[in-house]
């Protein structure tokens, strides 16, 4: 098997904001550097309306935004596959990464930046009815619901911006949230406070009901008082976080209670020659800057390791 694969000074698993700033600042530091994205680059960002917040973009839209990123690493040259990787194995000299075409990559350092995806309610109706009124992407799906009722769920950023999205498309919007107070950003709420959007506080979604397979209202309950209430929808979009993609994270690495990497303060984690960036990570701020930083300084890092490995081995 070893003397078939290819060897890289670098292998970054993940094609969003710290994947592909990864993959920028390897190919600077002159790194023979392999991306792996399984799917479309871009990551969560891809599916995000429009971003406000990224310095040097008063707003860009979230898939022109991965665009800028991946035009820029490639403009240095940096080889990216489309494949899912399945496995890694941490070696003393390479580690080995088998993607699921069967071909296998082994590399001196190894960037993991597989993000999260969005977490599920787990309640009926949820599973059964996604992509028949249950959504997860308000700027995939939202045109399907141009003048009927919808409801959102969460009370994060990107259930307020995505609600707030939706008021364009819509004739009505609903937000439903658990508590009485939201944790996204405050000029977020002003606007929702602002929008016409009905609040559904201290309230949460217990069952998605459906006519003829499609959803036409959500049971909800008042956490509070306990009282419940039919609501009539057509459309649930569900924003209640992301789940850390860590199942390729090699056993040892150390984690979190929560599923989220511990790395130090250059992204490396116990593992040497691997090294964690963007949502995967446990961090104070999910942000696309953060993600980008991370990946900046993974790279950096690996750059560093990778050297002096190899002048350990001449
Ligand atoms: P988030 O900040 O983790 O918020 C998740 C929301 O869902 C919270 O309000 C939470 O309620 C609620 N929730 C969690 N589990 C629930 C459940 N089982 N039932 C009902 N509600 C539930 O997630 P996010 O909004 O996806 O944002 C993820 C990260 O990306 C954040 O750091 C955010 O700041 C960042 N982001 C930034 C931007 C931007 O800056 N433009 C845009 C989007 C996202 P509680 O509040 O009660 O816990």
């Amino acid at each position: 098997m070893g003397s078939e694969s290819e060897v890289y000074d670098l292998i970054i698993i993940g094609g969003g904001p710290a994947g592909l700033t990864a993959g920028l600042y390897a190919m600077r530091a002159v790194l023979k550097t392999i991306l792996v994205e399984k799917a479309t680059p871009g990551g969560q960002v891809a599916i995000t309306k429009g971003v406000e917040n990224y310095p040097g973009f008063e707003e860009i839209s979230g898939l022109e935004l991965c665009d800028k990123f991946l035009h820029h690493a490639q403009s240095y040259g940096l080889e990216l596959i489309r494949d899912e990787v399945i496995s890694i194995q941490p070696g003393v000299d390479l580690h080995t990464v088998s993607l699921e075409s069967g071909k296998v990559l082994r590399g001196h350092a190894v960037i993991i930046a597989t993000g999260g995806t969005p977490r599920k309610l787990g309640v009926p109706g949820e599973d059964e009815l996604l992509g028949r009124g249950v959504s997860y992407c308000a700027k995939c799906d939202g045109f399907f619901f141009q003048d009927r009722v919808v409801s959102v769920v969460g009370g994060g950023d990107t259930a307020l911006e995505d609600a707030l999205y939706l008021t364009k498309l819509a004739s009505k919007v609903y937000l439903i949230h658990r508590r009485n107070s939201f944790r996204a950003s405050k000029i977020l709420q002003k606007r929702v406070a602002e929008s016409g959007i009905e609040l559904v506080l201290d309230s949460v979604i217990t069952r998605i009901n459906d006519q003829d397979n499609a959803v036409n209202s959500i049971s909800v309950k008042n956490i509070v008082t306990g009282e419940q209430r039919i609501i009539e929808t057509e459309g649930v979009f569900i924003f209640v976080g992301l789940f850390p993609n860590n199942r390729i994270v090699p056993p040892g690495i150390a984690m979190d209670g929560a599923g989220y990497a511990i790395t130090d303060y250059s992204c490396a984690t116990n593992i040497p020659g691997i090294f964690i960036a963007g949502d995967l990570k446990q961090k104070y701020a999910k942000q696309i800057v953060v993600a980008a930083g991370e990946g900046c300084t993974a790279a950096l890092a690996a750059a560093h390791y990778v050297d002096e490995k190899k002048s350990q081995m001449e």
